[in-house]
């Protein structure tokens, strides 16, 4: 198995019927790049850019970010970097920013909703992103989205520091995507609106599947019903997929589930285009997708979503399949 996997490292990743998909690593930071080059990583679906925030003693500066970004982007280059604006707030905390005490951080000032309140730090952040964009082939997304009005308020903000770095004569790339992460369920439902704002989606089942069950994703006591495979998880998935592509957009995920073998034959079924993971579930994962073919597991997601009622139900369906 460890011979086959070091084969895949340059390889990409390719289904038994040949058609071609993205595994993407998630990383925190720069120093993770060791790992995901070392798995042959296609692209970096999730940089987590709190941990530039929560690393620091006191808020990183434009130009702190800007050598951080930069690296990651030239080390990927011309692969994609999809770098997450700062999702703080939740079980994320910065010393040198105080936020409310809070009888329920999850559901409380976290992500977006700091970044639009608090557009100081959220412009300074999207100007060394702007600035580092000229290194490498960039993408933005925005944490947290559960309207479209917040994405177009933080899509406004961006291209107004955009114009005013390309007034100062600062070098900028033209090809920047601008995405946002589905992890809100009100935002999952309405993926069709969204879809006609946003180049692409991605699905952070982590918190997707936290607000759908309303169950905390911390929380032992109720980790039974953190439930991936569950048919009302799945159905927002493929809503968010099918709404993607009925725009021509692409969708992918960066949650814990992207890279879960019981998971991928489900989420090729339905068409996802970009799966994001820890770098070391890359190769394991593309090993998997080798062996699938795209048309049996559409038939399978298809029974998946309407005739299974569980997450057990699920998880029978897909072991059976792929033993
Ligand atoms: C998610 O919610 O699935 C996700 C990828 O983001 P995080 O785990 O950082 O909240
Ligand atoms: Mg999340």
């Amino acid at each position: 198995q460890k011979a086959e996997w070091a084969t895949l490292k340059t390889a990409k990743t390719v289904t038994a019927d040949g058609k071609h998909f993205t595994i993407a690593a998630n990383i925190g930071t720069p120093k993770d790049l060791d790992g995901v080059l070392a798995n042959g990583a296609e692209a970096i679906g999730l940089y987590r850019s709190e941990f530039l925030y929560m690393d620091s003693a006191e808020l990183p500066t434009e130009d702190d970010q800007f050598e951080a970004y930069k690296q990651v982007l030239e080390t990927m280059s011309p692969k994609q970097v999809v770098v997450r604006t700062m999702d703080i707030g939740g079980d994320k905390h910065l010393p040198y920013l105080p936020l409310p005490e809070e009888q329920n951080p999850f559901l409380g000032y976290r992500a977006i909703r700091i970044s639009l309140d608090r557009d100081d730090i959220f412009r300074t952040q999207l100007r060394a992103l702007l600035r580092a964009s000229a290194f490498g082939k960039l993408g933005i997304m925005f944490p947290m989205i559960a309207t479209v009005p917040e994405f177009e308020a933080a899509k406004a903000i961006f291209l107004e520091e955009k114009a005013k770095l390309i007034a100062d004569g600062v070098k900028v790339a033209d090809d920047i995507e601008l995405g946002m992460m589905m992890e809100i369920p009100a935002a999952a439902v309405l993926a069709d609106q969204f879809a006609k704002h946003v180049d692409f989606f991605s699905i952070g089942t982590n918190d997707l599947i936290q607000y759908t069950m309303a169950a905390d994703r911390g929380n032992e006591h109720v980790s039974y019903l953190y439930q991936p495979y569950n048919p009302s998880i799945l159905r927002l998935v493929k809503h968010v997929i099918d709404s993607a592509h009925a725009e021509g957009k692409w969708a992918g995920m960066c949650g814990e589930a992207a890279g879960d073998p019981i998971m991928v034959p489900l989420l090729l079924g339905m068409g996802l285009d970009e799966y994001s993971m820890s770098a070391t579930s890359v190769l394991k994962v593309r090993s998997l997708m080798k062996k699938l073919s795209t048309a049996d597991m559409k038939a399978l997601a298809d029974k998946a979503i309407t005739e299974s009622v569980t997450n057990e139900d699920n998880q029978k369906l897909v072991a059976e399949y792929t033993k």
